[in-house]
Protein backbone atom coordinates (compact mmCIF):
# COMPACT_ATOMS: atom_id res chain seq x y z
CA UNK A 1 0.00 0.00 0.00
CA UNK A 2 1.33 3.31 -0.93
CA UNK A 3 0.27 6.49 1.36
CA UNK A 4 -2.14 9.08 0.10
CA UNK A 5 0.23 12.28 -0.21
CA UNK A 6 -1.44 15.03 1.52
CA UNK A 7 -0.80 18.35 -1.23
CA UNK A 8 -0.55 20.91 1.16
CA UNK A 9 0.03 23.51 -1.33
CA UNK A 10 -3.32 23.09 -2.87
CA UNK A 11 -5.07 23.13 0.29
CA UNK A 12 -3.15 26.30 1.34
CA UNK A 13 -3.86 27.96 -1.90
CA UNK A 14 -7.82 27.10 -1.35
CA UNK A 15 -7.55 29.09 2.41
CA UNK A 16 -5.60 31.66 1.02
CA UNK A 17 -8.33 32.11 -1.75
CA UNK A 18 -11.09 32.12 0.69
CA UNK A 19 -9.47 34.61 2.91
CA UNK A 20 -9.20 37.09 -0.59
CA UNK A 21 -12.62 36.30 -1.19
CA UNK A 22 -13.84 36.91 3.06
CA UNK A 23 -11.48 40.14 2.79
CA UNK A 24 -13.06 41.43 -0.84
CA UNK A 25 -16.26 40.87 1.63
CA UNK A 26 -15.00 42.45 4.74
CA UNK A 27 -13.94 45.38 3.05
CA UNK A 28 -17.25 46.08 1.03
CA UNK A 29 -19.43 45.35 4.14
CA UNK A 30 -16.98 47.97 6.92
CA UNK A 31 -14.93 49.99 4.09
CA UNK A 32 -12.23 48.95 6.27
CA UNK A 33 -9.12 47.05 4.78
CA UNK A 34 -7.35 44.76 7.55
CA UNK A 35 -3.62 45.12 7.95
CA UNK A 36 -0.73 43.20 8.36
CA UNK A 37 2.16 45.19 10.23
CA UNK A 38 5.29 42.52 10.40
CA UNK A 39 8.14 43.81 12.76
CA UNK A 40 11.35 42.91 11.31
CA UNK A 41 14.13 44.10 13.67
CA UNK A 42 18.07 43.84 11.63
CA UNK A 43 19.12 42.00 8.41
CA UNK A 44 18.97 38.54 9.69
CA UNK A 45 18.92 37.03 5.71
CA UNK A 46 16.54 34.28 6.30
CA UNK A 47 14.38 35.89 8.54
CA UNK A 48 13.65 38.91 5.90
CA UNK A 49 12.96 36.28 2.81
CA UNK A 50 10.24 34.65 5.41
CA UNK A 51 9.07 38.17 6.22
CA UNK A 52 9.00 38.98 2.65
CA UNK A 53 6.72 35.93 1.66
CA UNK A 54 4.26 36.74 4.52
CA UNK A 55 4.21 40.38 3.25
CA UNK A 56 3.58 39.35 -0.04
CA UNK A 57 0.13 37.26 0.37
CA UNK A 58 -0.36 39.43 2.65
CA UNK A 59 -1.03 42.02 -0.61
CA UNK A 60 -2.62 39.22 -2.61
CA UNK A 61 -5.16 38.44 -0.41
CA UNK A 62 -6.06 42.34 -0.60
CA UNK A 63 -4.58 43.22 2.66
CA UNK A 64 -2.73 46.16 3.90
CA UNK A 65 1.15 45.22 4.51
CA UNK A 66 1.94 47.78 7.07
CA UNK A 67 5.93 46.54 7.41
CA UNK A 68 8.01 48.23 9.94
CA UNK A 69 11.91 47.67 9.85
CA UNK A 70 14.07 49.00 12.56
CA UNK A 71 17.74 48.87 12.29
CA UNK A 72 19.49 45.69 14.03
CA UNK A 73 20.65 48.19 16.69
CA UNK A 74 17.69 49.45 18.01
CA UNK A 75 17.15 49.37 21.64
CA UNK A 76 14.37 47.31 23.33
CA UNK A 77 12.83 50.32 24.79
CA UNK A 78 12.16 51.76 21.65
CA UNK A 79 11.06 48.39 19.43
CA UNK A 80 8.47 48.20 22.49
CA UNK A 81 7.39 51.54 21.81
CA UNK A 82 6.58 50.73 17.93
CA UNK A 83 5.09 47.29 19.02
CA UNK A 84 2.63 49.50 21.26
CA UNK A 85 2.23 52.07 18.94
CA UNK A 86 1.17 49.19 16.50
CA UNK A 87 -1.16 48.11 18.88
CA UNK A 88 -2.63 51.15 19.54
CA UNK A 89 -3.49 51.83 15.57
CA UNK A 90 -7.07 50.97 14.65
CA UNK A 91 -5.72 50.77 10.52
CA UNK A 92 -3.41 47.55 12.44
CA UNK A 93 -5.35 44.31 12.43
CA UNK A 94 -2.00 41.91 13.30
CA UNK A 95 0.84 42.08 14.47
CA UNK A 96 4.10 40.01 13.82
CA UNK A 97 7.49 40.09 15.42
CA UNK A 98 9.63 38.23 13.61
CA UNK A 99 12.07 35.89 15.75
CA UNK A 100 14.76 35.37 16.31
CA UNK A 101 15.69 39.20 17.01
CA UNK A 102 19.03 40.75 17.29
CA UNK A 103 21.13 39.66 20.49
CA UNK A 104 20.68 42.03 23.29
CA UNK A 105 16.92 42.44 22.80
CA UNK A 106 14.69 40.56 24.65
CA UNK A 107 12.03 38.66 22.32
CA UNK A 108 9.93 37.06 24.62
CA UNK A 109 9.23 40.65 26.48
CA UNK A 110 8.54 41.93 23.04
CA UNK A 111 6.17 39.60 21.61
CA UNK A 112 4.39 40.11 25.10
CA UNK A 113 3.32 43.80 24.41
CA UNK A 114 1.51 41.98 21.65
CA UNK A 115 -2.41 42.45 22.60
CA UNK A 116 -4.24 39.15 22.31
CA UNK A 117 -6.72 40.73 19.48
CA UNK A 118 -4.03 41.37 17.51
CA UNK A 119 -1.43 38.42 18.22
CA UNK A 120 -1.78 36.77 14.54
CA UNK A 121 1.16 33.95 15.46
CA UNK A 122 -0.70 33.41 18.49
CA UNK A 123 2.35 32.83 20.43
CA UNK A 124 1.97 35.60 23.53
CA UNK A 125 1.00 33.83 26.42
CA UNK A 126 -2.19 35.25 26.86
CA UNK A 127 -3.19 33.53 23.54
CA UNK A 128 -1.84 30.51 24.82
CA UNK A 129 -3.80 30.77 27.94
CA UNK A 130 -7.12 31.43 25.84
CA UNK A 131 -6.14 28.19 23.44
CA UNK A 132 -5.47 26.21 26.97
CA UNK A 133 -8.88 27.14 28.40
CA UNK A 134 -10.83 26.21 25.30
CA UNK A 135 -11.70 30.06 24.98
CA UNK A 136 -11.95 31.77 21.27
CA UNK A 137 -8.49 33.77 20.40
CA UNK A 138 -5.96 33.64 17.56
CA UNK A 139 -4.61 30.26 17.71
CA UNK A 140 -0.53 29.31 16.08
CA UNK A 141 -0.65 29.30 12.66
CA UNK A 142 1.49 25.90 11.85
CA UNK A 143 -0.35 24.10 14.25
CA UNK A 144 -4.10 25.29 13.10
CA UNK A 145 -2.36 24.37 9.80
CA UNK A 146 -2.04 20.55 10.77
CA UNK A 147 -5.10 20.75 11.90
CA UNK A 148 -6.52 22.10 8.55
CA UNK A 149 -4.88 19.54 6.53
CA UNK A 150 -6.04 17.02 8.26
CA UNK A 151 -9.61 18.38 8.34
CA UNK A 152 -8.97 18.43 3.90
CA UNK A 153 -8.35 15.21 3.96
CA UNK A 154 -11.16 14.40 6.08
CA UNK A 155 -9.36 12.28 8.34
CA UNK A 156 -11.30 11.59 11.78
CA UNK A 157 -9.83 12.98 14.78
CA UNK A 158 -12.62 11.84 17.53
CA UNK A 159 -11.50 8.80 19.81
CA UNK A 160 -8.45 8.34 17.84
CA UNK A 161 -5.31 7.70 19.25
CA UNK A 162 -3.11 10.69 18.40
CA UNK A 163 0.69 11.23 19.02
CA UNK A 164 2.64 14.24 18.93
CA UNK A 165 6.19 14.17 18.12
CA UNK A 166 7.77 17.28 20.48
CA UNK A 167 6.87 19.31 22.80
CA UNK A 168 7.65 23.13 21.81
CA UNK A 169 5.44 25.97 22.69
CA UNK A 170 5.73 26.80 18.58
CA UNK A 171 4.40 23.64 17.67
CA UNK A 172 4.08 21.00 19.54
CA UNK A 173 2.79 21.99 22.91
CA UNK A 174 0.15 23.68 20.64
CA UNK A 175 -1.04 21.40 18.09
CA UNK A 176 -1.40 18.63 21.03
CA UNK A 177 -3.69 20.74 22.59
CA UNK A 178 -6.01 21.50 19.18
CA UNK A 179 -6.04 17.72 18.70
CA UNK A 180 -7.26 16.90 22.33
CA UNK A 181 -9.82 20.14 21.80
CA UNK A 182 -11.24 17.45 18.31
CA UNK A 183 -11.15 15.02 20.66
CA UNK A 184 -8.65 12.52 19.80
CA UNK A 185 -6.84 10.77 23.21
CA UNK A 186 -3.23 13.09 22.76
CA UNK A 187 0.38 11.60 23.80
CA UNK A 188 3.43 13.71 23.45
CA UNK A 189 6.76 12.25 23.62
CA UNK A 190 10.09 14.42 23.53
CA UNK A 191 13.71 13.79 23.86
CA UNK A 192 13.02 11.37 27.22
CA UNK A 193 10.70 9.10 26.22
CA UNK A 194 11.70 6.07 25.72
CA UNK A 195 11.24 3.59 22.90
CA UNK A 196 9.72 6.61 20.73
CA UNK A 197 8.93 4.12 17.72
CA UNK A 198 7.03 1.89 20.08
CA UNK A 199 4.69 4.84 20.98
CA UNK A 200 4.20 6.10 17.83
CA UNK A 201 3.00 2.58 16.20
CA UNK A 202 0.35 3.33 18.56
CA UNK A 203 -0.37 6.29 16.37
CA UNK A 204 -3.66 6.50 14.28
CA UNK A 205 -2.44 10.53 13.64
CA UNK A 206 1.07 11.19 14.19
CA UNK A 207 2.52 14.42 13.75
CA UNK A 208 6.23 14.91 14.06
CA UNK A 209 7.82 17.92 15.30
CA UNK A 210 11.23 17.08 16.72
CA UNK A 211 13.26 19.14 14.52
CA UNK A 212 15.49 15.83 13.88
CA UNK A 213 15.89 14.26 10.30
CA UNK A 214 14.22 10.64 9.54
CA UNK A 215 13.13 10.70 13.24
CA UNK A 216 10.42 8.40 12.33
CA UNK A 217 10.76 5.37 10.23
CA UNK A 218 8.18 2.84 8.41
CA UNK A 219 8.86 0.90 12.07
CA UNK A 220 7.70 3.60 13.75
CA UNK A 221 4.15 3.99 11.97
CA UNK A 222 1.35 1.87 11.94
CA UNK A 223 0.09 0.95 8.64
CA UNK A 224 -2.82 3.52 7.36
CA UNK A 225 -2.00 5.80 10.07
CA UNK A 226 -1.76 9.47 9.09
CA UNK A 227 1.61 11.24 9.24
CA UNK A 228 2.24 14.96 9.68
CA UNK A 229 5.65 15.91 9.16
CA UNK A 230 6.37 19.03 10.00
CA UNK A 231 10.20 18.52 10.15
CA UNK A 232 12.06 21.34 7.92
CA UNK A 233 16.20 20.97 7.25
CA UNK A 234 18.04 22.23 4.38
CA UNK A 235 19.91 19.66 2.97
CA UNK A 236 22.46 19.32 0.09
CA UNK A 237 19.76 17.12 -1.46
CA UNK A 238 16.91 19.71 -0.59
CA UNK A 239 14.25 20.24 2.01
CA UNK A 240 13.58 17.04 4.20
CA UNK A 241 11.40 16.41 6.53
CA UNK A 242 11.72 14.71 10.46
CA UNK A 243 9.93 11.48 8.09
CA UNK A 244 11.79 8.97 6.32
CA UNK A 245 9.72 9.84 3.38
CA UNK A 246 10.46 7.13 0.90
CA UNK A 247 9.87 4.25 3.31
CA UNK A 248 7.06 5.47 5.43
CA UNK A 249 5.19 6.39 2.31
CA UNK A 250 4.90 2.77 1.79
CA UNK A 251 3.31 2.46 5.73
CA UNK A 252 1.06 4.89 5.93
CA UNK A 253 -2.54 5.74 5.10
CA UNK A 254 -1.40 9.37 4.45
CA UNK A 255 1.30 11.51 4.61
CA UNK A 256 2.37 14.50 4.20
CA UNK A 257 5.87 15.73 1.80
CA UNK A 258 8.55 18.12 2.64
CA UNK A 259 8.39 20.46 1.17
CA UNK A 260 4.85 21.08 0.00
CA UNK A 261 2.94 19.56 3.31
CA UNK A 262 2.96 21.88 6.89
CA UNK A 263 5.02 24.46 5.33
CA UNK A 264 2.59 26.17 2.82
CA UNK A 265 -0.05 25.81 5.37
CA UNK A 266 1.75 28.65 7.93
CA UNK A 267 1.53 31.64 5.90
CA UNK A 268 -2.19 30.47 4.47
CA UNK A 269 -2.86 30.53 8.56
CA UNK A 270 -1.31 33.52 9.00
CA UNK A 271 -3.79 35.66 6.95
CA UNK A 272 -6.84 33.91 8.21
CA UNK A 273 -5.69 34.64 11.65
CA UNK A 274 -5.39 38.29 10.52
CA UNK A 275 -8.66 38.23 8.98
CA UNK A 276 -10.20 36.95 12.08
CA UNK A 277 -8.56 39.41 14.00
CA UNK A 278 -9.99 42.51 11.43
CA UNK A 279 -13.73 40.71 12.03
CA UNK A 280 -13.00 40.65 15.62
CA UNK A 281 -12.32 44.27 16.14
CA UNK A 282 -14.74 45.45 13.89
CA UNK A 283 -17.40 43.21 15.75
CA UNK A 284 -17.97 41.23 12.56
CA UNK A 285 -19.34 37.81 13.18
CA UNK A 286 -18.75 34.97 10.65
CA UNK A 287 -21.70 33.21 9.40
CA UNK A 288 -22.20 29.39 10.67
P1 LIG B 1 12.15 22.67 18.92
O1 LIG B 1 11.74 23.90 19.67
O2 LIG B 1 13.60 22.36 18.75
O3 LIG B 1 11.45 21.43 19.65
C1 LIG B 1 11.74 20.12 19.28
C2 LIG B 1 10.99 19.17 20.17
O4 LIG B 1 11.29 17.85 19.75
C3 LIG B 1 11.37 19.27 21.65
O5 LIG B 1 10.21 19.19 22.45
C4 LIG B 1 12.27 18.06 21.86
O6 LIG B 1 12.19 17.47 23.15
C5 LIG B 1 11.72 17.06 20.85
N1 LIG B 1 12.76 16.13 20.44
C6 LIG B 1 14.01 16.41 20.05
N2 LIG B 1 14.70 15.28 19.80
C7 LIG B 1 13.84 14.27 20.04
C8 LIG B 1 13.95 12.85 19.97
N3 LIG B 1 15.10 12.27 19.62
N4 LIG B 1 12.88 12.11 20.28
C9 LIG B 1 11.71 12.70 20.64
N5 LIG B 1 11.55 14.04 20.72
C10 LIG B 1 12.60 14.80 20.44
O7 LIG B 1 11.55 22.66 17.47
P2 LIG B 1 10.17 23.29 16.86
O8 LIG B 1 10.28 24.76 16.83
O9 LIG B 1 9.00 22.68 17.53
O10 LIG B 1 10.26 22.76 15.37
C11 LIG B 1 10.29 21.37 15.07
C12 LIG B 1 10.58 21.18 13.60
O11 LIG B 1 9.52 21.78 12.85
C13 LIG B 1 11.86 21.85 13.10
O12 LIG B 1 12.44 21.04 12.09
C14 LIG B 1 11.38 23.15 12.51
O13 LIG B 1 12.24 23.63 11.49
C15 LIG B 1 10.05 22.73 11.94
N6 LIG B 1 9.06 23.81 11.81
C16 LIG B 1 8.39 23.88 10.63
C17 LIG B 1 7.42 24.84 10.45
C18 LIG B 1 6.68 24.89 9.17
O14 LIG B 1 6.08 25.90 8.84
N7 LIG B 1 6.66 23.80 8.42
C19 LIG B 1 7.12 25.75 11.48
C20 LIG B 1 7.80 25.62 12.69
C21 LIG B 1 8.77 24.64 12.85
P3 LIG B 1 12.63 18.23 24.52
O15 LIG B 1 11.48 19.16 24.82
O16 LIG B 1 12.79 17.15 25.49
O17 LIG B 1 13.90 18.97 24.19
Amino acid sequence: MSAVIIDGKAVAARVRADVARDVAEFRAATGQQPGLATVLVGDDPASAVYIGGKRKACTEAGMADLHQHLPADTGQDEVAALLDALAADPAVSGILLQLPVPKGLDGSALVGRIPPGKDVDGLTTASVGLLSRGLPGLRPCTPSGVIELLDAYEVPLEGTSAVVVGRSELVGRPVAQLLADRNATVTICHSRTRDLAAVTRGADVLVVAAGRQAIIGADAVKPGATVIDVGMHRTEAGLRGDVAFDEVREVAGFLTPVPGGVGPMTIAMLLRNTLQAARAAAGVTIPA
